[in-house]
């Protein structure tokens, strides 16, 4: 057996540093490393079942080429020379949008995007199809037309933050988002002077820690941030400071949020107005960074949970500032920025689906041009 050896899991974006013993190319032993400087030891679940993913035995080892609709194994200079004449072919004869890459996402196959990704714009070709398309779409969208970059992302300043809260994220069972996830949330959990709020219609391991969990229900994320903005408006506890400088169209949305039932709202979402009001009061009032992940960027009202979420941070000065959400800096910005109003963006050859940051989710050929065309919002 080797020595142990220092690497790093690829299995989400936050690469946790790891230890691994092998044996050749196989890997025998997984641990977390204790001496990596950002994720000090920390590993999940996954990452200690490391090796089922790199030594799975359905995972393929060499080319296959169908032949009498059987796969038979080619070699790797045969299936290199194969490929780029099919490619030269197909892209002589119909040009670049007859192409498209279909790869990348944030499990895993970021590493190989990137190599995906040059590619395919070498060839010419913006259509690049990703399982991020599905998850995160609305909140590319949202992003682009908040902050002016659809790669611009908030994250919680959790160091100066008092309150952390979250909403439909699990970062107890994985970090994702969040560096050192479980010990951040113990942190909050544990700490008296902070809190830990959970906004989850499932009692997850996240919300069992939490000081205070609001277990609305499924389908209601819209709501329940509707009407968070509503009492915060109704109260005047909105930063007018901060909206001056900062903020365009808020005069426009108000009228969004004036005379909103947050009774019946709160009915709906199973919880108590009580609860509700004192939530917003404090987010309004006291530096608190928000995470919150698929459990709304994938519920029926993605984009509109993504608009509603910006507006609270917004309208509570929590963009940009000191315990609030923050802009964290990245080597390399998080996907291309492809605004659909530029006629230089590409659009789906049948349906016309714009793919915010340049990438397209699976499912958009079979919508029609109809279902594309809204925009979000608030009701
Ligand atoms: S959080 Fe888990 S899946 Fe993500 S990089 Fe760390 S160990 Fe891997």
């Amino acid at each position: 057996m080797d020595k142990w050896k220092k690497t790093f899991c690829p299995l989400c974006y936050h690469n946790c540093g790891l230890e691994v013993q092998a044996k050749g190319n196989t890997i025998r032993q997984v641990r977390r490393d204790k001496g990596h400087p950002r994720t000090k030891g920390y590993m999940c679940r996954k990452g200690a079942r490391v090796a089922h993913y790199q030594d799975h035995h359905e995972r393929l080892t060499h080319p296959l080429k169908r032949r009498n609709g059987e796969f038979e194994k080619i070699s790797w200079d045969q299936a290199f020379k194969e490929i780029a004449a099919m490619l030269k072919k197909i892209l002589l004869e119909n040009g670049p949008r007859s192409i498209a890459y279909m790869g990348g996402g944030g499990q895993g196959c970021h590493l190989e995007a990137s190599f995906g990704r040059g590619f395919l714009l070498a060839l010419g070709s913006q259509y690049h199809y990703s399982p991020l398309a599905q998850e995160l779409t609305g909140l590319y969208w949202v992003n682009g037309r908040s902050y002016g970059r659809q790669n611009l992302y908030l994250g919680p300043d959790l160091d100066e933050a008092r309150n952390f809260l979250v909403i439909g994220w699990n970062g107890y069972a994985s970090n994702a988002g969040v560096n050192r996830a479980r010990e951040r949330l113990e942190e909050f959990s544990k700490d008296r002077d902070k809190s830990l709020i959970v906004v989850d219609p499932l009692r997850s391991e996240t919300a069992r820690l939490a000081d205070k969990h609001f277990q609305i229900r499924i389908g209601t994320a819209a709501l329940f941030l509707k009407s968070l903005i509503a009492v915060i408006l109704s109260e005047g506890l909105e930063n007018r400071a901060y909206i001056e400088k900062y903020c365009v169209g808020f005069d426009d949305i108000t009228k969004w949020f004036k005379d909103f039932d947050v009774a019946s709202a709160a009915r709906v979402c199973g919880i108590e107005q009580r609860d509700l009001e004192e939530l917003a009061r404090t987010y309004a009032t006291q530096p608190t960074a928000i995470r919150s992940d698929l459990g709304i960027l994938m519920d029926r009202q993605s984009t509109m949970n993504s608009y509603l979420e910006m507006i609270l941070m917004a309208i509570c000065r929590r963009i940009g500032t000191s315990g609030g959400n923050v802009f964290p800096g990245h080597v390399l910005p998080l996907g291309p920025h492809s605004d659909e109003r530029n006629p230089a963006t590409w659009r789906t050859v049948e349906t016309s689906w714009r793919g915010p940051a340049t990438t397209f989710p699976l499912f958009s050929e079979t919508l029609s041009s109809d279902d594309c065309s809204s925009t979000p919002r608030v009701s």
